[in-house]
C-alpha cells in the first residue's frame, strides 16, 4: 500500500498540467477529491494506476494527456439528475474526437458495455436508474457508477463517472420564472445558453446577463457548465482590495457587471462536483485570499502551500504546476536531522494561516509552522518517508515583514459572505427535479453541522463553511430578494401582508421598506409593477407600520 501511495504521488506530480485561466485573472484549474483525481491520471499504456486516495485529494484533469489522439471532448447525462423514485431510463452521451477504437462505460461491477455511435463523435449509452443507483448512499447527492473509457491505438484514457441523484432528503423547491430563458429557486438561478465553453471558463457576458436580474450584492459567483468538459473546477479572481495578502490591488468588476461587490468566480466545469457543503467548495472561495504570500525563504510559492505544516490546510500544498494536493502528513523530528513523515488525520478546516489570511482571525491568534527549505523532495511523501531538514519556524510576524500587514486588520473585518450560483443548461431550462437537486446542492454552503458527501470516488463526512472555518465565518448561498417574503422575484406590497401574517419583525419591516419596488425581472424583460391601487396601500402601510411596531 504505502509503496502505491508513493508510485502515485510522482506520476501525479509528473503527468498534472496546470492551465492558465483565461478570465482576466488568476485561474487555478485544480482541486478536485480524491476520486476525481482518477482522470488527470490519463492511463498510459505503459502504467496502471491504483487510485492514491490518501495522496491526492486535490487534481486537474490534464487536457494536455486528453489532446492525444483519441480526445475526449464533452459528456452529459439526460436527464442532468437521476430521481431515486423513477423508472426512467437516463442517457449518458460523450463526445470523443479522433476516431477511438472504442468508447465504454465500465461499471463498478459487471461486463464492460460499449457506448453505440450516434454520428459527429458522439457516443452513447442507455441505463437505468435500478442498475446505477444499487448502492447509492441517500443525502448524499452523488454517486459514482464506473468509468468511461476511450481506448486509442496505444492509450486509454479514463474517466471517472458520477450521476447527479436526486433523493427523498431533497424537497421540491418553488421556481419562479425570469423570461424564456431564466428561472430561479431561493439558491440557484438557471440560465440556458446553448453555447458550450470547452476549453475555456464562461465568458463574461453570462455574468452581465446575471447581473441585468440581480443586485450586486455577492461576494462570490459559481457557474456550472452544461456539459462536463475536461476541465477541473477553478477559481477566478474579480477584484482584491486587501493588502499584505500577496496579491495587487485588482478591480475587474465592471467586466462581469458588478458595480463594487463581486470578489471572484469558482467555475465547476464538472456539474457533480458541485456542492457547496464541501470541503472543495470551501478550498476554491479560499482562492480569494491565498495562497500567494511571500514567503521568507522561498520564492513565492502560491497557489497552495508549499511543503510545510501549513499545508494541512484547506488550501492544501502545491503539486507540480500550481495543481492543489491534499496533505495528510506530519513530520517527525529525527535525532540525525531528518525528518520521519508520518500519515495524519485531516480536519477539513481552515488551518490559522488561512483564516488569517482571510481577515477572521487575529495574527497574535495564529501558530507558527515548519517550512522545508528543500522543496524537492516530494518523492518522500508517504507514511515512514524520510525528509531532510532544515525546517524553518515561520511565524506570522515574519509573513507580515515580508508582505505587510493585512490591511484592513485580520479580526476585524468582513466574516459573511454571499455566494451567488448560476446553473447553465443548453437546448432547454432545468427541470423541477434538477433545480430542486441544484438548489439543495447550493443551500449545503450554509449547514452548520457536517455532512455526508459524495464526489467522485470520494466519500464520507465533511464540514461546510462554517465548520470548516471554526466558526468564524458565515456563507449565505440565498438568492432572492431582501423584503421579498412572498417569494415572487418583486418586494411590494404583498410581502407587507405575508411581513404583517407573520408576526412584524421591525427588520424585516426595514428591509422591505428600503428594498420596496426591486425585481428580479430587469432588463428588457417586461417587469411586474405594482398597479396604482396596490401602491397605495403599499404606501400607507408605510406610514402606519411604524405605529404598530411600536405597540407590539
Ligand atoms: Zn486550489
Amino acid at each position: 500500500m504505502t509503496s502505491t501511495r508513493r508510485h502515485n504521488a510522482v506520476l501525479m506530480a509528473s503527468t498534472v498540467h496546470a492551465t492558465a485561466g483565461s478570465m482576466g485573472g488568476s485561474a487555478y484549474p485544480h482541486l478536485v477529491v480524491a476520486g476525481e483525481c482518477q482522470p488527470c491520471v490519463s492511463i498510459v499504456s505503459r502504467l496502471f494506476v491504483t487510485i492514491g486516495f490518501l495522496i491526492s485529494f486535490f487534481c486537474a484533469v490534464a487536457d494536455h494527456e486528453v489532446r492525444a489522439d483519441p480526445s475526449f471532448s464533452y459528456s452529459s447525462w439526460e436527464p442532468r439528475v437521476v430521481n431515486t423514485i423513477s423508472n426512467a431510463p437516463v442517457t449518458f452521451t460523450s463526445v470523443v474526437t479522433g476516431n477511438p477504437t472504442s468508447v465504454a462505460f465500465v461499471p463498478k461491477s459487471g461486463p464492460t458495455v460499449p457506448l453505440t455511435p450516434a454520428g459527429d463523435d458522439t457516443y452513447q449509452i442507455t441505463l437505468y436508474p435500478e442498475d446505477i443507483l444499487d448502492d447509492y448512499q441517500t443525502g448524499h447527492g452523488h454517486h459514482f457508477v464506473g468509468f468511461l473509457d476511450i481506448v486509442g491505438n496505444d492509450t486509454t484514457y479514463r474517466r471517472n463517472l458520477s450521476v447527479n441523484v436526486r433523493d427523498e432528503t431533497m424537497p421540491s423547491v418553488p421556481i419562479i420564472s425570469i423570461n424564456e430563458t431564466a428561472q430561479l429557486s431561493t439558491h440557484i438561478v438557471n440560465l440556458q445558453d446553448d453555447e458550450l465553453w470547452l476549453s475555456g471558463w464562461a465568458p463574461a457576458d453570462v455574468f452581465n446577463r446575471f447581473y441585468d436580474h440581480f443586485e450586486d450584492k455577492f461576494d462570490f459567483a459559481n457557474i456550472v457548465s452544461q456539459v462536463t468538459t475536461g476541465r477541473n473546477r477553478g477559481y477566478s479572481s474579480v477584484r482584491n482590495d486587501i493588502r499584505g495578502i500577496g496579491l495587487s490591488m485588482k478591480d475587474n468588476g465592471d467586466t462581469y457587471g458588478s458595480a463594487n461587490r463581486l470578489q471572484g468566480i469558482v467555475n465547476y466545469p464538472i456539474d457533480t462536483l458541485f456542492d457547496l457543503g464541501t470541503k472543495g467548495a470551501n478550498h476554491e472561495i479560499g482562492h480569494r485570499w491565498g495562497v500567494f504570500l511571500d514567503f521568507p525563504s522561498l520564492d513565492a510559492p502560491g497557489p497552495h502551500w508549499p511543503v510545510s505544516d501549513f499545508a494541512r490546510g484547506i488550501m492544501g500544498f502545491n503539486l507540480a504546476g500550481g495543481v492543489g494536493g491534499q496533505f495528510p502528513y506530519d513530520f517527525i523530528e529525527q535525532s540525525d536531522g531528518t525528518f520521519l513523515v508520518q500519515m495524519t488525520e485531516l480536519t477539513d478546516e481552515f488551518n490559522d494561516l488561512e483564516l488569517y489570511l482571510m481577515g477572521l482571525m487575529a495574527p497574535e491568534d495564529v501558530s507558527p509552522g515548519r517550512l522545508f527549505l528543500n522543496q524537492n523532495q516530494q518523492d518522500q511523501l508517504f507514511h515512514g518517508g524520510i525528509f531532510e531538514g532544515p525546517a524553518e519556524l515561520v511565524t506570522v510576524q515574519d509573513f507580515v515583514d515580508h508582505n505587510g500587514s493585512r490591511i484592513p486588520a485580520a479580526g476585524g473585518t468582513q466574516t459573511h459572505f454571499s455566494v451567488a450560483s448560476i446553473i447553465l443548461s443548453a437546448d432547454r431550462l432545468l427541470t423541477e427535479d434538477e433545480m430542486a437537486f441544484f438548489d439543495h446542492m447550493a443551500a449545503r454552503g450554509e449547514a452548520t453541522n457536517e455532512l455526508p458527501y459524495t464526489l467522485g470516488l470520494a466519500s464520507g463526512v465533511t464540514k461546510p463553511f462554517y465548520l470548516a472555518t471554526q466558526g468564524l465565518g458565515t456563507l449565505s448561498t440565498t438568492m432572492v430578494l431582501t423584503g421579498d417574503f412572498n417569494y415572487d422575484g418583486v418586494v411590494d406590497a404583498a410581502d407587507y401582508t405575508v411581513w404583517q401574517d407573520n408576526g412584524g419583525d421591525p427588520i424585516d419591516y426595514r428591509n422591505w421598506k428600503n428594498h420596496f419596488g426591486e425585481s428580479i425581472f430587469g432588463g428588457s424583460e417586461a417587469a411586474p409593477v405594482p398597479e396604482p391601487a396596490t401602491l397605495l396601500l403599499a404606501l400607507l402601510a408605510l406610514t402606519a407600520v411604524p405605529h404598530r411596531v411600536r405597540h407590539r
